[in-house]
């Protein structure tokens, strides 16, 4: 019999195993793949945007969807200064770069892995890999945690599974499966920070084509709903960057109940249209034999002219001293609001991340224990929290799996 049992070896689960061994607590942590952190591995493009350096904790929440208030507690005892000492005083340093993204200096996930697995080993841990819980079931004060071949009891359970993203790496939505059996509520699992499928016959042309900075509005019927503004680049089947995957999961919610979902795309979001038309203007005087095609390369990436012109019904061989006011208005217009049909959000198993999951609401947020089913705990992604790229996600996995390991020792 094991003081705690953890299931799953993510982020999450090695941070509450570690901690709930190094406590005194007699843990077991099961993982069904045959190696921990798979995920980890592949965060960041393999270098492990570990957390972000947003100072104060409210700031830091505002980087996650509503339920992101939950985390306040958890941040308050792990925050991202308790995570970089963490690893810190094991010997990885950090670096900072753009938007406050925090990474190991040596640009490896690995290392980050490295020092967990560590950690969990050092700890008196036990781990099993290659051992896929099927069930759990409580029987009284017991918990029997059951595989393929042997049943495990322990007087506590960290579910820490993960999501529904990137099945691959071995997060297939059993927690969600067994928080529902014992009798927790699961806001239905959709994917987040993932690209955008449009409706467009000339994606092929614009593919690879990205902006620092533009600003993406989105329209559900006619209606606006949500408008961003940073980098986003278009790829082969229609749009991602940034700003594009911070409001896939609000364009996954309005395809689910809109006649037509549009972005309007912004080009130019540092001028106003005044502002471009005058630039027009400007061109028009200076270089009147100027083809408008060639003048337009000025404004936009030139893979976008002539698509921009055809949709603006301009001839792209017409001299500027040609072209009346009106299509110079049009034209800046066009740059302003270049609309684009939405087709679908790209499937969940390729977003990074998942939204929804376990309900915050059923949840101690002071210990992650189930306010259902004692003895039963949460970490990581299978919680209903979920935030933006820039390291917020693993800083939750780690500080859900710190406290959720915090306290085991009766
Ligand atoms: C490509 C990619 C890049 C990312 N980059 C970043 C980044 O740079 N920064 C950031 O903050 N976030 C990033 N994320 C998100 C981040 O990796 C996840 O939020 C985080 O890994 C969640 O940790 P977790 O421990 O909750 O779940 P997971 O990492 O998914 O781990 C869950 C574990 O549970 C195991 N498991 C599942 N079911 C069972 C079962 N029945 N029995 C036993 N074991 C089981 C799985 O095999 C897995 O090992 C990225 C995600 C992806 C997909």
């Amino acid at each position: 019999m094991f003081d705690v049992i953890v299931i799953g070896a993510g982020p999450a689960g090695m941070m509450a195993a570690g901690r709930s061994a190094e406590l005194g607590a007699g843990t077991l942590l099961i993982e069904k793949t045959d190696s921990s952190g798979k995920k980890l591995l592949l965060s960041g493009s393999a270098r492990c945007n570990i957390t972000n350096t947003c100072e104060q904790v409210e700031d830091f929440i505002n980087n996650f969807s509503e339920s992101g208030k939950f985390l306040r507690n958890a941040f308050s005892v792990f925050f991202n200064k308790e995570l970089l000492r963490f690893f810190r005083k094991r010997g990885l340093d950090f670096k900072v770069e753009r938007g406050g993204k925090v990474f190991p200096i040596t640009d490896k996930a690995a290392d980050v892995l490295r020092i967990l697995v560590k950690y969990v080993k050092d700890s008196g841990c036990k781990i099993l890999y290659r051992k896929e819980v099927l069930d759990v079931i409580k029987r009284g004060d017991v918990f029997d945690v059951i595989t393929k071949d042997t049943v495990f009891s322990s007087k506590k359970v960290i579910l820490a599974t993960g999501g529904l993203s990137y099945p691959q790496t071995g997060s297939s939505g059993f927690g969600f499966h067994i928080a529902k059996k014992l009798g927790h509520t699961v806001m239905k699992p959709k994917p987040g920070l993932t690209g955008v499928i449009l409706k467009s016959n000339f994606l092929k042309e614009w593919q690879g084509v990205s902006f620092d900075d533009a600003a993406v509005s989105v329209y559900k019927d006619d209606l606006l709903i949500h408008k961003d503004r940073g980098e986003m680049i278009f790829t082969h089947f229609g749009i991602s960057g940034p700003i594009i995957m911070h409001m896939s999961a609000v364009i996954y919610d309005a395809l689910e109940s809109a006649k037509r979902v549009f972005l309007s795309i912004d080009f130019k979001p540092e001028m106003s249209s005044g502002g471009l038309e005058e630039a027009f203007q400007q061109e028009f005087k200076n270089s009147p034999a100027r083809k408008i095609s060639n003048m337009l390369k000025e404004f936009v990436p030139a893979t976008l002219v002539r698509r921009i012109l055809e949709a603006t019904r301009l001839d792209g061989d017409k001299r500027l001293s040609q072209v009346p006011k009106e299509e110079r208005r049009r034209l800046a217009e066009k740059l302003k609001d270049f609309r684009m049909t939405v087709l679908f959000v790209r499937p969940i198993q390729e977003a990074m991340v998942t939204c929804g999951g376990v309900s915050v609401k059923e949840i101690d947020p002071k210990t992650m224990e189930s306010r259902i089913v004692r003895g039963l705990y949460f970490a990581g992604e299978l919680i209903d929290v979920d935030g933006k790229t820039g390291g917020y996600n693993l800083q939750a996995a780690f500080s859900t799996g710190w406290m959720a390991g915090s306290g085991q020792k009766d």
